[in-house]
């Protein structure tokens, strides 16, 4: 039998917003956003892999629930966060006249997220905005906290707004036609919110690893519920990033990023890379940090193992120690020949921590990193 939805508040003033999560959800979808919007006319934008198998169904209950609707695809793949995607998204708004009544609606991965909500902000200065992520990593991180954009060609990210959605509707029967490689790469996050914040999470975790992974619906669905919790706790004390309590969602991702940036576009998963990041990251608290040890390091390893996440850097990419720490140096702010990232103190914290390059340098070796 179907399990009710869980439901979870993103507390981000007057502009809070409800995210569900749960199988089955697509089938009210129109209703759904039906009872959070006065017009009924919506745009629905999925990429070629995500319109046929799950934008229809969106399309078709919109058209039930009264809508005029209109939809566009767009290219799967990072390169689509592009000026020339979001002036196409704007011609088809004007063209269709969508007043400030209308209704944006972005079905897919991070990538259609962030496009799609950057097109709903600028339009009229802000029209109404609904989420269905469909990857892992959309449910549990790019649909909570508000974040949309497009890349520049200095640059992931660079041009974009805060601007939340409506309402997110996590349907985990999405992620069935989720290629295994993306779901597996979504649970890097999944486990960074246990270590940064929540050490009973992450225990459970440990018990639920591989039903999580597999897609069993009643734990896949806790896990995305309690990723979404402690994202949103953080982005509800830091919507604009200006307090700091941001930065803790960086844990992994200093190294992470700079693997992604070597190695270029599309040689490894972002996921992957923050799982080798997590790992350096983890034990840079090693002699700094007296509640994270190596039986604490031991349990985060074998969490990601078996979640089929990398360790250690493939050979194959062959990324040097220079290539890396040069690459760390551009992305993060640092101060004195430093660079900060976000080591643990214990299961459930981590600190920001200056290091040089000297001090990090041997544990990106031990990742596989050479000279
Ligand atoms: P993605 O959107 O590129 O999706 C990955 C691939 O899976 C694509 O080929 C897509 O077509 C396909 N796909 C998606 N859902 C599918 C499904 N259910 N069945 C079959 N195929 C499916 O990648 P992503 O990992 O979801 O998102 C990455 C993007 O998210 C990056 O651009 C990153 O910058 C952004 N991001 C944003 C935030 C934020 O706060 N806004 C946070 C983290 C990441």
């Amino acid at each position: 039998m179907a399990q009710a939805p869980l439901t979870l508040t993103v507390p981000v003033g007057d502009r809070s917003y409800e995210i569900l999560i749960g199988a089955g959800l697509l089938s009210r979808a129109g209703e759904r956003i039906a009872a959070c919007t006065r017009g009924r006319k919506a745009l629905v934008v999925a990429d070629a892999n995500v319109m046929e198998p799950h934008g229809r169904v969106v399309l078709s209950q919109l058209r039930a629930a009264g809508y005029a609707v209109e939809e566009l695809v767009v290219d799967a793949g990072e390169e689509t966060k592009s000026v020339g995607w979001l002036a196409r998204i704007w011609d088809r708004l004007g063209s269709m006249k969508l007043g400030r009544d209308g209704v944006v609606v972005a079905v897919g991965g991070g990538v259609v997220g962030d496009l799609v909500g950057f097109a709903a902000a600028s339009w009229l200065r802000g029209v109404d905005f609904f989420q269905v992520p469909t990857t892992l990593l959309s449910m549990v991180d790019s649909s909570v906290g508000g974040k949309t954009g497009i890349n520049h060609s200095t640059g992931k990210n660079l041009i974009g707004a805060f601007w939340q959605p409506r309402l997110v509707l996590a349907d985990v029967d999405t992620l069935a036609t989720l290629p295994r490689g993306e779901r597996v790469s979504g649970m890097a996050e999944v486990i960074k919110y246990g270590v940064i914040r929540d050490a009973a999470f992450f225990a459970w975790l440990e018990s639920h690893v591989e039903a999580v992974r597999d897609l069993d619906p009643v734990a896949v669905t806790r896990a995305i519920h309690e990723s979404c919790r402690v994202k949103a706790e953080v982005v509800g004390a830091d919507e604009r990033e200006t307090t700091g309590l941001r930065e803790i969602l960086n844990f992994g991702h200093t190294v992470g990023h700079a693997i992604e940036n070597s190695a270029g576009y599309g040689a490894i998963r972002h996921g992957e890379a923050i799982s080798i990041g997590m790992v350096v990251e983890g034990r840079l608290a090693f002699g700094r940090q007296p509640g994270w040890t190596p039986a604490e390091q031991g349990r985060l390893e074998a969490l990601l193992q078996r979640a089929g996440l990398p360790l250690r850097v493939p050979a194959s990419l062959g990324l040097t120690l220079a290539q890396v720490q040069d690459a760390a140096r551009s992305d993060k702010k640092n101060r004195a020949g430093t660079v900060r990232y976000m080591v643990p103190t214990r299961l459930g914290e981590v600190v920001n921590t200056a290091l040089t390059d000297h001090e990090v340098a041997p544990f990106l070796s031990e990742a596989g990193i050479d000279a």
